[in-house]
């Protein structure tokens, strides 16, 4: 077992507060525990959503996507995008793309900004990260790629024999200018098989491989270091997730995807699987102060041991309506283990069924669109 704390901490005179959330949101706020200020806040409308921070400060956005995950990550002088995807059939695209809309402008022609003005200019996004092959957090990356001008694109190597996937290989083909990176090393022929097609890699997209351990910087005082990377080896997609720790200033991210200990157990049952590869190999760096919950707060993930080498301060569960075999996420037992860290608890899935205010982000029908969250880490 890890000793629980964050490396990051110093003893600060003046501790600053969290704003009260826009809405019911949680009553209990920790207080912080590394040197920069750790505050957040839902945005529940279009209006709620800010644009670009200083220097010296970053937005961990967790879009409200329904039954998916969409992460987004902004500095001054960088913009990340981990994931971007939904189960959910009425509007899997469509509130990304409303959401960074409204967090970086529009960007793109008229399939990119639905009822908005489309832009002729195409904003960037520097690294767009897919955690692994699943529709609930790929279905809207291709759009993503279409819209933005992109740098650097990180997936796992791991093919799933899907439209979805093979859309977005698509989309990486078309993404001129970026570089693709995956944790298998690039074939010869640059050609990927996958739902009965051939996918080839044009060379206008550079095609690198990365390894765990590897750091790439974002911005000034903002890296992320990659603790997961594998592109075989697991039946399941889930168990490829891409698990990336993001320091930004003082403060650390920790982004997990659906990584898994194993099989869906009570959270007292023993690491294993990614979650006890990351803790075993990077213990200093799981420790963070803001964690993207493990498979939408699935009894698969957020073992007891695990929560407690992360510590964090703030918990981000993407949870929504559609069920994962039979099972709607977030499991109660694993929203009582984050509860006993101490941790903040923020959710997209509180007004799954009505957003009690309007307008909401994106199309205003189906899960979503209300519950989005902002960290801000502040000087
Ligand atoms: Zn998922």
């Amino acid at each position: 077992m890890l000793a629980t704390g964050c490396p990051l901490t110093r003893p600060s005179p003046v501790q600053p507060h969290a704003p009260e959330p826009s809405l019911d949101g949680p009553a209990q706020q920790p207080p912080p525990t590394t040197k920069q200020s750790i505050t957040w806040a839902r945005a529940a409308t279009p209006a709620d959503v800010p644009g670009p921070p200083p220097p010296g400060t970053w937005r961990v956005h967790m879009i409200d996507v329904g039954t998916g995950l969409a992460i987004l990550v902004q500095g001054a002088d960088f913009t990340l995008l981990y994931d971007a995807g939904s189960n959910d059939p009425d509007e899997k695209p469509a509130r990304v793309m409303a959401y960074l809309t409204a967090a970086l402008g529009p960007s793109g022609d008229e399939q990119c900004v639905g009822a908005g003005v489309p832009s002729a200019a195409r904003r960037r996004i520097d690294h767009v990260i897919l955690s692994h092959p699943h529709q609930d957090h790929a279905s809207a990356l291709d759009l993503v790629l279409h819209c933005f001008e992109v740098g650097d694109v990180w997936d796992s190597g791991r093919v799933n024999d899907a439209v979805f996937y093979r859309d977005f290989l698509y989309a990486v083909a078309e993404a001129t200018g970026a570089t693709y990176h995956t944790a298998s090393p690039p074939p010869d022929d640059r050609r990927i098989a996958v739902k009965g097609q051939v996918v080839t890699i044009p060379p206008e997209v550079a095609w690198q491989s990365f390894s765990e351990g590897d750091e790439v910087t974002l911005g000034a005082d903002a890296r992320l270091t990659l603790l997961h990377a594998e592109a075989k080896g697991h039946a399941d997609p889930n168990g490829n997730s891409i698990v990336v720790a993001v320091d930004l200033g003082g403060a650390r991210v920790l982004l997990t995807g659906d990584a898994e200990s194993g099989e869906r157990a009570d959270p007292s049952a023993p690491l294993g699987d990614v979650e006890e590869h990351v803790v075993t190999h990077f213990p200093a760096l799981v420790d963070a102060d803001i964690l993207q919950v493990g498979h939408h707060g699935s009894k698969t993930s957020s073992r007891r041991a695990f929560l407690d080498a992360v510590s964090p301060m703030v918990a981000l569960v993407s949870a929504g309506p559609r069920r994962y075999r039979k099972t709607r996420l977030p499991d109660a037992e694993v929203l009582a283990a984050l509860a006993a860290t101490g941790a903040a608890v923020l959710r997209t899935d509180e007004h799954d069924g009505a957003c009690p205010t309007s307008p909401r982000i994106g199309a205003d029908k189906g899960a979503g669109g209300c519950d989005a969250w902002v960290v801000t880490i502040g000087p």
